[in-house]
């Protein structure tokens, strides 16, 4: 029997992002087509969750293609990479012209690049679209970067609007750029994300072990700062984590996690892409970094074993200027955010020049105020900022900014002297002040650099008293100038 076209929206991969993405969209008034490769998934949503609105589930991917009103749009959810590849050749091979095909998982920009290249030549358009948010934000409100043609977005945009997180009354959605620029802007939040947190877990380092506090105590530090400037989900939960008792132990949860990081990939990615853009998102990278460090269990054990040398990790503080010293952590967590956010949307506009992309960051800061890992308060002076077009150059000269880093900054420094003084590693601390202090100085060392590059390598170097590119003939007796 043929299949009839009721569905306006498909979704193919039904694990845990799939399977709520698909219910978010029944609940707003979406007729949903469903298909996984094991049909048991399927089955399982419709019998669990039917209840939630218009499923129309198929066994097979023609069925599934065949039950979807034109132009017919399917997202995918599934394993990144390999898996991803071969579903979208299934589907293209199904759909016919004008059809759209989003890829709504975690994959690489270049593939997306790719992908939409491979795709846009079979006639057909391909959306690669960040979800960011988790399991919880696929059911209940993701937010949404979507790449791919204006023509794509005319279709998927009320229909990706009626999912999205609302903040403020606003839709966490917007049309990001062409091709890959939906998947680029998701990745360079992940990035933010790991700054955002290591920089979260090295004021919990400084006061668990520099100041002696208890978890519970620290705890209620982070839920006393969500009411400040700092008002995120992420100190919200970390409040949360660090109340948290062990059921088996009764001892604090966090003091019985391994302390091994692990990771996906994207703060990599994000990392990996400035390097060739070269952008520094040094908070970012020293955040990626000391993932990696906590992982690394044979050098941590043998330096545990070898008891290497260095202060006891105390902060040398009495016990009256104790809260003065939490201020100033509040203070050096909240200037090396803003460097941190300055970075990731220096990576952004980076990569829109490079790719061609005309990305609005105001609108990509209003739609991470919701629905993602980053959400914050934040976010609605970061919007503003490149909204006036004050932080056109850099978050940092934007006014807003600059006056709180201007505030923030003694302390900063304070909290990153003493830091290193009691042997505490504050590494996306200290990068984002030494990028700071990079940026606002006139004159940088790099002249040196340039000496010597031209010294062993003849790289030439620019004069600051005239234009052209110079070389000192450096084995030449008077060690003569040339132009060169
Ligand atoms: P998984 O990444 O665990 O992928 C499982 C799904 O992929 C199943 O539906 C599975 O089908 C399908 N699949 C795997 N291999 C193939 C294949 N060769 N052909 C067809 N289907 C295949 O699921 P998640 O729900 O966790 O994530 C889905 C996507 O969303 C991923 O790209 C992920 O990176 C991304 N994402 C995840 C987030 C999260 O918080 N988990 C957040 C944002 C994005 P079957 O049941 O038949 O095995």
């Amino acid at each position: 029997m043929a299949v009839e076209a009721t569905a306006n929206i498909g979704v193919v991969g039904l694990a845990a992002m799939g399977s709520n993405l698909a219910r978010n969209l029944a609940r707003h008034g979406n007729t949903v087509a469903l298909y996984n490769r094991h049909v048991e998934r399927t089955e399982k949503l419709v019998r669990e969750h039917g209840d939630d609105g218009e499923f129309v589930p198929s066994a097979t991917v023609a069925d599934f293609v065949a039950s979807l009103k034109r132009p017919r749009t399917a997202i995918i959810m599934v394993k990144a990479g390999a898996p991803t590849d071969a579903v979208i050749n299934e589907l293209a091979d199904a759909m016919e012209p004008g059809d759209i095909i989003v890829d709504g998982g975690n994959s690489y920009f270049e593939d997306t690049i790719r992908r939409e290249k491979a795709i846009r030549a079979r006639g057909l358009h391909f959306v690669g679209c960040g979800v960011s948010g988790g399991e919880e934000g696929a059911l209940n409100g993701p937010s949404l970067m979507p790449g791919g043609t204006e023509e794509s977005w005319r279709t998927l945009g009320p229909i990706l609007t009626s999912i999205a997180a609302v903040a403020e009354g606003e839709p966490c959605v917007t049309h990001i750029g062409e091709n890959g620029a939906g998947h680029f802007v998701k990745m360079v939040h992940n990035g933010i994300e790991y700054a955002d947190m290591q920089l979260i877990a090295e004021s919990y380092d400084l006061m668990r072990r520099g100041l002696g506090m208890e978890p519970a105590e620290i705890g209620d530090v982070f839920a006393a700062w969500n009411g400040t400037e700092l008002n995120s989900y992420l100190i919200e939960i970390t409040a949360d984590v660090l109340h948290e008792v062990d059921k088996a132990t009764g001892r604090p949860l966090v003091d019985v996690i391994v302390d091994h990081a692990g990771m996906k990939g994207t703060g990599t990615w994000t990392v990996q892409t400035a390097l060739t853009l070269g952008v520094p998102v040094t908070g970012i990278a020293e955040a990626v970094f000391a993932r990696g460090l906590s992982s690394q269990t044979v050098q941590r054990g043998a330096a545990a074993k070898a008891g290497l040398s260095g202060p006891q990790a105390r902060l040398d503080v009495s016990a009256a200027d104790r809260d003065a010293v939490i201020e100033d952590i509040r203070h050096a967590l909240y200037a090396s955010k803003i460097v941190a956010y300055a970075q990731g949307f220096d990576e952004i506009m980076s990569g829109a020049k490079e790719y061609g992309w005309n990305i609005d960051l105001a609108a990509v800061a209003r739609i991470w105020r919701g629905g993602c890992i980053i959400r914050a308060q934040f976010l609605n002076v970061v919007s503003d900022a490149f909204e006036s077009g004050d932080a056109d150059v850099s978050l940092l000269f934007a006014p807003y900014f600059r006056k709180a880093v201007d505030e923030a900054q003694e302390s900063w420094r304070r909290v990153v002297a003493k830091a290193v003084e009691g042997g505490l590693p504050v590494p996306a601390f200290s990068s984002s002040l030494a990028y700071y202090d990079g940026l606002r100085s006139g004159r940088l060392p790099a002249a040196l650099i340039q000496g010597q590059r031209d010294f062993f390598g003849a790289h030439t170097y620019g004069r600051v008293d005239r234009p052209g590119a110079f070389h000192t003939l450096w084995a030449e007796p008077g060690r003569p100038e040339v132009e060169a």
